[in-house]
């Protein structure tokens, strides 16, 4: 039986970056990675989505430029070669992915390929991808499990057929006259305004009565009027019954309980992913649970000495880089080092069209934990450089203490905002005040002077609102 000291269960975000800081530190690492190096969100993720968004989002202006455009361009009607869309998508998964290998192979990582199974806190089989044989056994003095999530199935709409998941609506073979999204969430809406770009007639469902029900309502009310622009229809508040036998259409409950037909040539099931606890032994360490998801502490110990777990594994928010800085910190850890997780803010951004950022608390979620706050919105139609982006629908919003102005949070609205997310969380992590933003200098025209009026605003002192 091969030993060493760390032994990650995982190679997605979590685990590879734990990997690379492990190594970085001397750490003795054996990384087990069953599918991908790069996990869900370089293989079918983050990575994939947001090239085909970009994609999507190129085309579309083709499109547009193609009709009327109101800055005097005109091109020949635009073709799409979905193929090759797929294909260059491809070539950026293949890049980072083979970035993530030779990053931990320079740091002294030992990347296995297989699936792994727990026998016991500290000892793991690894069934060497498939190839008969015996598994292999390996022991170790830390187990570090980052196995992720999956995608939840409706028990109406297993996947299968016409019915797919985020997975293949990332790599289409060809792209369906009409698709129907259940979900008007992060996936749903992100895959959903992108297929709606490419030409796709795409339709939305959701349960809730409004879409994005996790964002407060103000930053939604923008992507709601560009789905309307876009001509994708909206059915809120109601339930998902199932196929029509026979296929080419959803039935739909409405709210008052009667049944509609949603023609659809394909159903992408986006209604939220649950963490990977099956199938790979992890019941038999008995671990404490927070519903589905492994219990963690502020370190991401488990309720078993020496096995940590991290990612998405662990719950909500399930977020790349809130998996990173988990992987990260249970290395400096494991090395002896004083960390606990406890970040001022875990940024969040849905690359919708226009897109949404938040940082840390909403007016309501300070208002609901007692706090007397300030808040000022600035808005996109008084930026220039908006305006020359032909961009000007959207806002920044500021949240702060009402007393010593300390910053409580960040949201905003619009074409390009996500760039801001790091601005936000660093006034955040930095504990920056309102005058601390107001008075930093911002170049000019940018998207960022909204962050540096936002602040005068709530200080009563904004200069160009
Ligand atoms: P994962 O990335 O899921 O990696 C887990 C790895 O463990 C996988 O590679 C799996 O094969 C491996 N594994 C599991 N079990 C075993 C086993 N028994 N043996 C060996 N290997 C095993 N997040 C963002 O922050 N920004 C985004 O823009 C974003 N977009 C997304 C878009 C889509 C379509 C989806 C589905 C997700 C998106 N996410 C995004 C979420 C993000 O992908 C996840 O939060 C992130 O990948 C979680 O990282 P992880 O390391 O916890 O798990
Ligand atoms: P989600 O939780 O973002 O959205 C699911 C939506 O489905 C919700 O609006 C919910 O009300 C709705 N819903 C649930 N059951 C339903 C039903 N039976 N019928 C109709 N609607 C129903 O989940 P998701 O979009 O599947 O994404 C999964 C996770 O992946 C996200 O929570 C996020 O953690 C991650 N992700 C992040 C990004 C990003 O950071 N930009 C992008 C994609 C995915």
């Amino acid at each position: 039986m091969q030993s060493t000291t760390l032994l990650i269960i995982g190679g997605g975000p979590g685990g590879y970056v734990a990997a690379i800081r492990a190594g970085q530190l001397g750490i003795p690492t054996i990384l087990v990675e069953g599918a991908q190096l790069g996990g869900t969100c370089l293989n079918v993720g983050c990575i994939p989505s947001k090239a085909l968004i970009h994609a999507a989002e190129e085309y579309d202006k083709l499109r547009s430029y193609a009709g009327d455009s109101s800055l005097g361009l005109s091109v020949a009607a635009p073709s799409l070669d979905i193929a090759r869309t797929v294909a260059w998508k491809d070539g950026i998964v293949k890049r980072l992915t083979g970035g993530v290998e030779a990053l931990l192979k320079k740091n002294g990582v030992q990347v296995l390929q297989g699936w792994a199974r727990i026998v016991d806190g500290k000892t793991v089989e690894v069934d060497a991808a498939g190839k008969g044989g015996k598994p292999l056994r390996l022991g170790c003095e830390h187990l570090l499990l980052a196995t992720g999530s999956q995608e939840i199935e409706l028990p109406g709409l297993p996947f299968g057929g016409a019915v797919i998941s985020s997975t293949q609506a990332l790599a289409p073979a060809r792209l369906p006259a009409s698709l129907a999204v259940v979900g008007a969430g992060y996936i749903g809406l992100e895959l959903g305004m992108a297929y709606g770009k490419l030409g796709v007639k795409v339709s939305i469902v959701e349960a809730q009565d409004r879409i994005l029900p996790a964002y407060d309502a103000a930053l939604s009310k923008p992507v709601r009027a560009r789905l309307d622009g876009l001509g994708i229809a909206v059915h809120v508040r109601h339930r998902v019954r199932g196929m029509k036998d026979g296929g080419g259409a959803l039935l739909l409950e409405e709210p008052g309980g009667k049944e509609v037909e949603l023609p659809a040539e394909q159903v992408l099931v986006a209604v939220g992913r649950r963490p990977r606890t099956e199938g790979y032994g992890l019941e038999s360490l008995l671990l404490d649970m927070d519903g589905r998801a492994v219990r963690v502490d502020d370190r991401c110990r488990t309720s078993m000495r020496n096995v940590w777990a991290i990612g998405d594994l662990t719950g909500e928010p399930m977020l790349a880089h809130r998996a990173m800085a988990q992987g990260h910190m249970v290395a400096e850890l494991i090395s002896g080092a004083p960390r606990r997780f406890v970040p001022m803010a875990i940024p969040a951004v849905c690359f919708t069209d226009p897109e949404i950022v938040v940082a840390g608390l909403t007016p309501e979620a300070a208002a609901r934990r007692g706090d007397d706050i300030l808040q000022a919105t600035f808005p996109f139609t008084a930026n220039g450089r908006a305006m020359t982006l032909e961009s000007t629908d959207g806002f920044v919003r500021v949240v702060a203490r009402k007393d010593n102005h300390l910053i409580l949070g960040w949201q905003a609205v619009g074409r390009g905002v996500s760039e801001l997310s790091a601005a936000f969380s660093q006034s955040l992590e930095m504990g920056a005040c309102l005058e601390d933003v107001a008075g930093t200098i911002h170049a000019h025209p940018t998207l960022g002077e909204a962050v540096q009026e936002a602040a005068l605003r709530a200080l009563g002192q904004a200069l160009h609102a």
